[in-house]
């Protein structure tokens, strides 16, 4: 049975599996992608920890982040965070929200992420903080509505990471695998740059270098997918666990 969506289904599963093999993602989180031929809709897991996500688990998002169709799987609560995305930004076509070990000192203690490495240029000059307290208040730090998810779209503006205060970040690509290879060394970077923080002060890269290193070549990209993809351990085949109800 021919299905249209067949291949962005596949690298999308690709991609849960990568992320979640690379520590961006871990029982929580999520990456979806713009719907291929419906671009005010995206593709995105029912709610399941990335590493078990397969073809299956794939469902379609409308524009309000509301599910296409009946189901009754669960699903992320946090689906908001991608359709308002997908809203303002035209450019980027996959989003990964996470709450990377690597990323959660900075989004925890307000300390700016500067590119501080060749790929790191890839978060760009700037790497804005979303305090959901400014226009929310006290919430339980989940993005759960639209008006959450909007809020967090304004302030990623047009860069391609926004963190999250106390949660995580958010990241955005103009293609799945720019989004894949951006999540992993924005990650990288915010590690090499605390650990370098313990040696001394430290400065980003130059305006000059970002804008210079930010581009990089498609081959590269791929190269460094495969590579990523090789360290995925093999899965025996078992009886799949039922979604989780609760958490996104
Ligand atoms: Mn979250």
């Amino acid at each position: 049975m021919d299905d249209p969506n067949a291949q962005a289904r596949d690298d999308l599963v690709a991609s849960n599996h990568i992320l979640a093999n690379e520590s961006v993602l871990d029982a929580f989180g999520h990456v979806s992608v713009r719907h291929p031929s419906r671009p005010a809709h995206f593709l995105l897991s029912c709610s399941r920890a990335p590493e078990l996500v397969t073809a299956d688990d794939i469902l379609e998002f409308d524009e309000t982040s509301e599910l296409v169709g009946s189901g009754g799987q669960a699903l992320y609560i946090e689906r908001f965070i991608h359709g308002e995305i997908y809203r303002v930004r035209p450019d980027v076509h996959a989003i990964c929200h996470h709450h990377a070990p690597a990323i959660m000192p900075f989004s925890i203690s307000g300390v700016p992420i500067l590119p501080v490495y060749q790929h790191g240029a890839m978060i760009g000059a700037e790497v804005p903080l979303w305090d959901s307290r400014t226009e929310h208040g006290d919430t339980n730090l989940l993005v759960a509505d639209r008006e959450q998810g909007a809020s967090l779209a304004g302030v990623l503006g047009s860069n391609w990471v926004v963190l999250m205060r106390h949660h995580g970040a958010t990241v955005v690509g103009r293609s799945l695998t720019e989004l894949v290879f951006r999540s992993i060394t924005a990650c990288r970077n915010a590690e090499f740059q605390l650990a370098a923080s313990t040696l001394g002060p430290v400065q980003g890269l130059s305006v000059g270098e970002i804008a210079k290193a930010a581009e990089v070549n498609p081959k590269a990209m791929d190269r460094a997918l495969a590579y990523w993809k090789s360290r995925i351990p093999a899965r025996p085949k078992a009886p799949k666990p039922q979604p989780p109800t609760l958490r996104s």
